[in-house]
């Protein structure tokens, strides 16, 4: 007998009909003998309604006020959830995050984790009564409710599952795994079974919407088993698990994955000296805005360009911010682009096969696609590239790392 974790994404509950497939999906699971926590994000849809009407309200709302907004979506799907399985005769009660409690710090909107009680839930275990936990909410310490940041009832559950100390950590969304590739921008994907928590944390990180990167980190940290499944049928899974518990086929790329999300600002015609890197993005990291590539090119008679992406959200923000900058490091113009997307290649093998980059770039630049910026990690290549040419991008990355069979055999010739 198990103890699973088994947390349903707001696609999985978007109507009565799927609270009741998900409810034979978790009595089911109980008839085999387990015993199941249930974790639930919002309805389909409904945190985006929460934030559309607080944005109709208000153009600055308060964070505090967003989170007690926001948090009411999962605590509708829990109460639910629990009532349909409790109409099946399966034993069940909801629980919020300041019932059990999951206490977080106080930052409002991506608010982290500092200590998940567990005795109730375990309580309610022994009584043979499944809990459903409302994801991504908690409470902080003076008693506000707060939320995990979007997507953050994943990390609900692997908390969850690493605080029980369960056996797995079941996410079931709309989709039935981790493919080599967007099925719907190269229909030549293929499943993949198995992959590490390295691998799906960049793949997370470069833009796969699986998983919340945090749950991902959270899920290693823990050594928390983590399956990807459908909620709406079908045997296929991924389980993402320690490297030495990869397939022993294990493919040296496992995937590409196309990211909409930067937008790159380049500062021209800077002068090269100390202090100019800190000086641009330190009003940045100040406004919490995320930097990812940077480049600096080689100066010239003393001056440089200054080249940095940040997610495409933020980017006029950035913009008003590094435009600040400008005068007092004798710059001479600020430019911006958001017509670009970053394509990486995601694995494991890529530290150990040193060609791997110089066929990432000749496979781009025989379509002609020129490569704006580069940066690499020992398992990713990523590129920023012009956003018409993404899809074409991920295709050809997809046939040169042979990804349609496995390609362990390959990187062996
Ligand atoms: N309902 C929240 C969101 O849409 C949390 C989650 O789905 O994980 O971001
Ligand atoms: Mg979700």
């Amino acid at each position: 007998m198990a103890l699973i974790v088994q947390k349903f994404g707001g696609s999985s509950l978007a109507s009565v009909e799927h609270l009741r497939r998900v409810a034979k999906i978790i009595a089911g699971t109980k008839n085999n003998g387990h015993r199941v926590v249930v974790v639930v994000s919002a309805m389909g849809g409904e945190t985006d309604r929460l934030v559309n009407l607080a944005d109709e309200v208000s153009a600055v709302q308060q964070s505090r006020e967003l989170d007690a907004l926001l948090s009411t979506g999962e605590q509708v799907s829990a109460a639910l959830l629990a009532m349909t399985l409790q109409s099946m005769e399966v034993p069940a009660r909801s629980y919020l995050g300041l019932q059990l409690p999951l206490l977080t710090d106080a930052q409002h909107t991506r608010a982290r984790i500092i200590e998940l009680s567990t005795g109730e839930l375990e309580k309610t275990l022994e009584q043979n009564i499944i809990p459903v936990v409302a994801g991504f909410q908690g409470v902080s310490s003076n008693g506000d409710i707060t939320t995990l940041g979007r997507g953050g009832s994943d990390t609900s559950a692997v908390a969850l599952a690493a605080a029980l100390k369960a056996d797995r950590c079941e996410i079931h969304s709309d989709v039935d795994g981790v493919y080599t590739a967007d099925p719907a921008l190269c229909p030549q994907a293929r499943h993949l079974r198995r992959i590490s928590y390295g691998e799906m944390l960049e793949m997370a990180d470069v833009g796969a919407k699986i998983l919340q990167i945090r749950s991902v980190e959270l899920a290693r940290k823990f050594r928390v088993p983590l399956l990807i499944k459908s909620s709406f049928g079908g045997e296929r899974c991924t389980w993402i698990v320690e490297e030495e518990e990869r397939d022993m086929e294990s493919a040296v790329i496992s995937g590409i994955i196309l990211s909409h999300n930067e937008a790159k600002l380049s500062v021209i015609r800077v002068p090269d000296r100390p202090g100019i890197a800190y000086q641009i993005l330190s009003p940045l990291a100040e406004a919490d805005i995320n930097v990812d590539m940077i480049i600096q090119n080689a100066s010239i008679d003393g001056f440089t360009d200054f080249t940095f992406t940040v997610p495409k959200a933020d980017l006029s923000k950035a913009k008003t911010l590094v435009e600040r900058v400008i005068p007092e490091i004798d710059a001479r113009e600020l430019s911006t682009d958001d017509d670009i997307v970053k394509v990486s290649a995601v694995g494991l093998g890529i530290k150990n096969c040193p060609g791997m980059a110089a066929r990432m770039f000749q496979a781009l630049a025989d379509e002609g696609i020129n490569i704006q910026m580069i940066s690499t990690s020992d398992i990713r290549l990523s590129c920023v590239i012009e956003a018409k040419y993404g899809e074409l991008a991920v295709r050809v990355l997809h046939d040169t790392f042979d990804l349609e069979i496995n390609n362990n055999l390959n990187a062996m010739k």
